[in-house]
This record gives C-alpha cells, sequence and structure tokens, in this order.
C-alpha cells in the first residue's frame, strides 16, 4: 500500500484523533507494508469501534489488528468442512440393464466420469491417507495391529498439498 492509500483509508478514522503529520503517515505506510486492504478495513472499524478518543493508535497496534485478524481469517478458513459431494437424482443418465440372474430390467444411474463423487485416490494402497497396516505383532499373549508409512509419502501429489496447507496455517499461526 501507498502512503496516499493509506492516507485514504486511515484519515478518516483517525481524524478525531489529530492531525497526523506527513512524517508520521510515512511510519504508518512503513508498518501497513505488505498489509491486506481487507484486513486493514476490518481493523480500522474496530479500532472505530474499540479505541479511546485520547491518542491515535499506534503504527505498531494497527499492524498488530491487521495480523490478527488475517489469522482469524485463515483459521476459520482452515477449519471451514470440506463439502462432501452428492449425487443429485439429475446427475448423469439413466440406462435400464437386463439382469438375467433376475429376470428383469434394473434401472441405473451412471455418472461421467468427472463426477465429484468419483474421486480418483492418487494411491490405491493408502487411499492417499499415507499409512497402510503393518504386520501385526503378537506380544505378551496380546494382538497388536500396526500401521506403517505407506511407500507414496513423499512422491503423493495429494499428501505433498496437504503439507503445504499444513506448513502455511503454521506460517499463519505464527
Ligand atoms: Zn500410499
Amino acid at each position: 500500500m501507498t502512503v496516499q492509500d493509506v492516507i485514504g483509508a486511515c484519515g478518516p478514522v483517525f481524524a478525531v484523533f489529530c492531525d497526523v503529520t506527513r512524517v508520521a503517515w510515512d511510519q504508518y505506510a512503513a508498518a501497513l507494508e505488505g498489509v491486506n486492504p481487507a484486513d486493514l478495513d476490518d481493523a480500522l472499524s474496530e479500532i472505530r469501534r474499540t479505541h479511546g478518543f485520547r491518542n491515535a493508535p499506534l503504527p505498531a497496534d494497527v499492524r498488530g489488528k491487521c495480523d490478527a485478524i488475517r489469522r482469524a481469517r485463515q483459521q476459520a478458513e482452515a477449519a471451514k468442512p470440506v463439502p462432501v459431494p452428492v449425487v443429485a437424482p439429475t446427475d448423469g443418465r439413466r440406462q435400464s440393464v437386463y439382469v438375467p440372474a433376475l429376470g428383469r430390467e434394473i434401472a441405473l444411474q451412471v455418472l461421467p466420469d468427472d463426477h465429484p463423487v468419483l474421486r480418483r485416490v492418487a494411491c490405491q494402497r493408502c487411499r492417499d491417507t499415507g499409512y497402510v497396516e503393518g504386520e501385526r505383532r503378537h506380544e505378551m499373549g496380546q494382538v497388536y495391529d500396526t500401521v506403517t508409512r505407506c511407500a507414496c509419502w513423499q512422491a503423493n501429489p495429494v499428501l505433498a498439498e496437504a503439507r503445504a496447507r499444513q506448513a502455511e496455517r503454521r506460517k499463519g499461526a505464527a
């Protein structure tokens, strides 16, 4: 954001405190470098609602609020459940198939190959969980099921994407 952008966004809110000098605006612009304008808008409306009238908020305080809002946004995004695909009655096409054993036709709903419920997995062995059942261990009269990492662990693009997402989330929370 340029100094002009910062003045445009913060000016109306800060007007109640004092006349902000050009030098001070430069400080605000430096502190708000790289901030998402939507986060700044939310931070400013929070300041409008909660900040006292005596002093203008410090650049670092505004930046801190923006970062907190960004983190909350990212966490809310990450917590959203992944929508489960469903089959609508109108999806695909109807087809009748004669089944000799039943002596009659049955109606089938045939879905297109790219239908979301027909999700393909990158690894059939672990179905993209990254883990497979290991050997069954017998110890001291007990039987233990074990799991081991699947051979696809490093190469599986689905797992790689999940790791990248997790790293992104951790970076956002730091
Ligand atoms: Zn696998």
